[in-house]
């Protein structure tokens, strides 16, 4: 039998321990040990590495805490429009999403893509009208509504910021440790697959119908038994430019760097020099799992089959 481990994440960004309530970090603490246990019992009773991703991010987006279904941020115009992708290393089969609206579990979406669908990526409207053919479920706007996204999109919807423009002191305070929110997960099953799926409500404020790394096969998630599953966090334009995920599985590929190494070389080298803020998680099919970022925290948690069961914010 093969190792097998769980790895997920909860967005990186400016996350400092002083900004924070402790009862704010026991319940972010809570809902990753939570996320993790229940996707940890499905390798544990022989699951695939997919259905673990799934159950993983299904109850991380189910949290109003995280930016991902429930409690995903506000759009210029007030609304909420959700990304999400999903890859398993076993087949190179992906299913992703964008831009959907009123999706329960945008993982859901994504999965239903990559295993009754013909395609990969669907977007917007059609994306929402297979999700109604295919009988996923759908939730009125104020079932995502949370009063904390909500108050971090009025401080700023009259600008065009998206809570990057580090002028802005205020507007840093605010935005300070919720500027990635986005939720991830990576598993090595039993079997020695892996897979890899990401979740998010993107950037607060964002408009034209902006769309970031999450949902992007390669940039946000990729997943390849050969080299490893990776789900990534951060400011998305700059994961898309520099393909972090699929870069990661390149360096382990083309270059036989390990899971590590080659994630360290992302994070703080490739992704640092175009000023690349944020993290990523990754497994291997051996499962070995790196935890790695380069921004002030991470939202994270690892758990496997030899005793390690960790959660964590800080660095
Ligand atoms: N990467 C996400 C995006 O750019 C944001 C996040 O990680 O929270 O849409």
């Amino acid at each position: 039998m093969n190792n097998y481990t769980i790895a997920i994440h909860g967005g990186a960004g400016t996350i400092l321990k002083d900004d924070m309530t402790p009862e704010l970090e026991a319940a972010y603490l809570m809902g990753l040990q939570n996320a993790l246990d229940i996707s940890y019992a499905v390798l544990h009773e022989g699951g695939s590495a997919v259905n673990a991703v799934k159950a993983a991010l299904v109850i991380l987006e189910d949290n109003i805490l995280f930016n991902a279904g429930r409690g995903a941020v506000f759009t210029k115009k007030g609304v909420q429009e959700m990304d999400a992708a999903i890859m398993d290393g076993k087949n190179l089969m992906a299913g992703a999403v964008a831009g959907i609206r009123n999706v329960r579990n945008p993982i859901e979406l994504a999965v239903e893509v990559m295993q009754n669908s013909n395609h990969v990526f669907l977007s917007g409207k059609g994306a929402n009208d297979f999700a109604i053919k295919q009988g996923i479920k759908l939730e009125p706007d104020e079932y995502f509504y949370s009063q904390f996204r909500y108050d971090q999109w009025k401080a700023i919807r009259d600008s065009d910021n998206y809570s990057l423009d580090h002028t802005h002191h205020h507007l840093e305070e605010l935005m300070k440790d919720k500027k990635f929110g986005t939720v991830g997960a990576v598993a090595c099953d039993s079997n020695g697959n892996i897979a890899a799926a990401t979740s998010t409500g993107g950037m607060t404020n964002k408009k034209y119908g902006r769309i970031g790394d999450s949902p992007v096969i390669g940039a946000g998630t990729y997943a390849n038994n050969k080299t490893c599953a990776i789900s990534c966090t951060g400011h998305g334009e700059m994961f898309i430019r520099s393909v972090a995920a699929y870069d990661v599985s390149c360096l382990m590929e083309y270059k036989n760097l390990n899971l590590h190494d080659a994630m360290q070389k992302v994070v703080h080298e490739k992704l640092m020099n175009m000023n690349g803020e944020g993290g990523m998680i990754g497994v291997d099919a051996a499962g070995n799992a790196a935890l790695i970022f380069n921004s002030a925290g991470m939202y994270r948690g690892v758990k496997n089959n030899h005793g390690t069961n960790n959660v964590a914010i800080y660095r």
